[in-house]
């Protein structure tokens, strides 16, 4: 063979990847380790948690990676050996590799948000990881009251899809306005501003007049406690009790801390050419985990940069030099059915992150609606495009 190239995590960075390792050179021995059968998917979770799809249109399977040639583990990866180049799964197999590339996406550190925990999140649920956490926000969204109030914590940068929280804000909104028209969502917000801030708040503003309310950094909006017992949000301000809370945490995937890839921040510095980890040899880390500097963590730049570092790692089994990759990312924000825009950007490696280059657009600020409903199906194409090149 060509080489050993073992991958971790099939989301849309991990399964871009070794499409792509396939693709680039079919003699490559590629195994992907997955625990779940199903891979749900994040972008277009706020649509189902707001009642305007179901989680059945979110999930994907792998079978069409096994027909590409893609030994495709469902277990999931508990040790690495980074001297002797070895994966351990669950069920106790190992794995020999060339190379590693870990895209285990964001997961919980227990020591992220004092009083936030694996018990907590079944009564404040983050909905930041798609499945049962999303089906269980939407219920608690059905089971209040009208006239309720909806509080949703947002963490600092870097996080996982920065503008997302904001979508989802204004994807609640619309549930609330359609069904209990008296409530509101209260945003506690550990940024003062946010990506695609002026087009929200246009589109909040022009879409819900006064529903949602958001408390910024510098207003004490940054939460810094939890009582799940009691469901209250201690922030730097004073303390809430909402009827739903939905508490997103700061946090990176857990596998990176035990392959030993992740700094002191729980995320992952690598060298943006090859996407090889700063602190461990012929270990590659994408996605999310990633410190990517510039370039936002999105199911787009996952999957760019799956693609790159696939292209790199030919390069290296080869023996040749990689050239260095310019990413594209997009990413689709919808604040009501009919009502999106969207923020693309062109990235490129600058020292040890990536650095946004000429070429991005923002949508317009004042636009028809005619624009926002364009932008809105764009959306829909993206995620069935991306969707179908990665899993299907
Ligand atoms: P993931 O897609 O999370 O995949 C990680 C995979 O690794 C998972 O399948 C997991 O099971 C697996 N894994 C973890 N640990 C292990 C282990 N130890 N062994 C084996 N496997 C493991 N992005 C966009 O571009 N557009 C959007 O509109 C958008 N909307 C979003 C909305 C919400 C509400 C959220 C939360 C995110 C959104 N995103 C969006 C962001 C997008 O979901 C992520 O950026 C993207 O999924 C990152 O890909 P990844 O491969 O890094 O991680």
């Amino acid at each position: 063979s060509a080489g050993r190239v073992v991958v971790v995590g099939g989301g849309f960075g991990g399964a871009a990847c070794a499409r792509a390792l396939k693709r680039a050179d079919a003699r490559l021995l590629v195994t992907l380790i997955e625990p779940n059968k199903t891979y749900i998917s994040c972008p277009f979770s706020n649509e189902v948690i707001a009642g305007l799809r179901e989680i059945d249109a979110q999930q994907f399977g792998y079978d069409r990676l096994g027909a590409a040639g893609i030994t495709v583990v469902a277990q999931a990866a508990t040790a690495i050996d980074a001297q002797k180049r070895r994966v351990t799964t669950g069920d106790g197999t190992e794995f020999g590799y060339d190379r590693l590339v870990l895209s285990p996406g964001i997961d919980f550190h227990l020591d992220a948000l004092p009083g936030y925990d694996e018990a907590a999140s079944e009564t404040m649920p983050h909905a930041w990881n798609a499945g049962a956490q999303t089906l269980l926000l939407r219920r608690q969204l059905e089971a209040m009251p009208d006239g309720g109030t909806v509080a949703i914590a947002i963490p600092a940068n870097p996080s996982r899809c920065p503008p997302a929280p904001y979508e989802r804000a204004g994807l609640i909104a619309h549930y609330l306005k359609t069904k209990k028209p008296r409530s509101k969502v209260l945003i506690l917000d550990a940024k003062d501003t946010f990506s695609l801030q002026r087009l929200f708040e246009q589109a909040w503003k022009e879409l819900y007049g006064d529903m949602i309310e958001r408390v910024a950094l510098s207003q004490g909006g940054r939460v810094t406690s939890i009582d799940a017992a009691t469901r209250t949000i201690v922030t730097e301000f004073g303390n809430y009790t909402p009827d739903v809370a939905n508490v997103i945490p700061p946090r990176a995937g857990r596998i990176a801390g035990v392959a030993g890839v992740a700094d002191a921040t729980g995320w992952c510095p690598i060298d943006p050419v090859t996407f090889e980890s700063k602190l461990v040899k012929n270990v590659h880390v994408i996605g999310d985990a990633c410190l990517g500097g510039g370039i936002p963590k999105s199911a787009s730049a996952a999957s760019a940069q799956g693609k790159a570092g696939a292209s790199a790692i030919v390069s290296l089994l080869a023996g040749s030099t990689p050239e260095a990759p310019r990413l594209t990312g997009v990413c689709y924000s919808t604040v009501a059915p009919g009502y999106g825009f969207s923020l693309a950007g062109n990235y490129q490696p600058r020292g040890d992150i990536f650095a946004e280059v000429e070429g991005g657009a923002t949508s317009p600020v004042d636009a028809p609606r005619e624009l926002r409903a364009r932008e809105a199906a764009e959306a829909e194409r993206w995620f069935q495009t991306i969707t179908a090149e990665t899993f299907g």
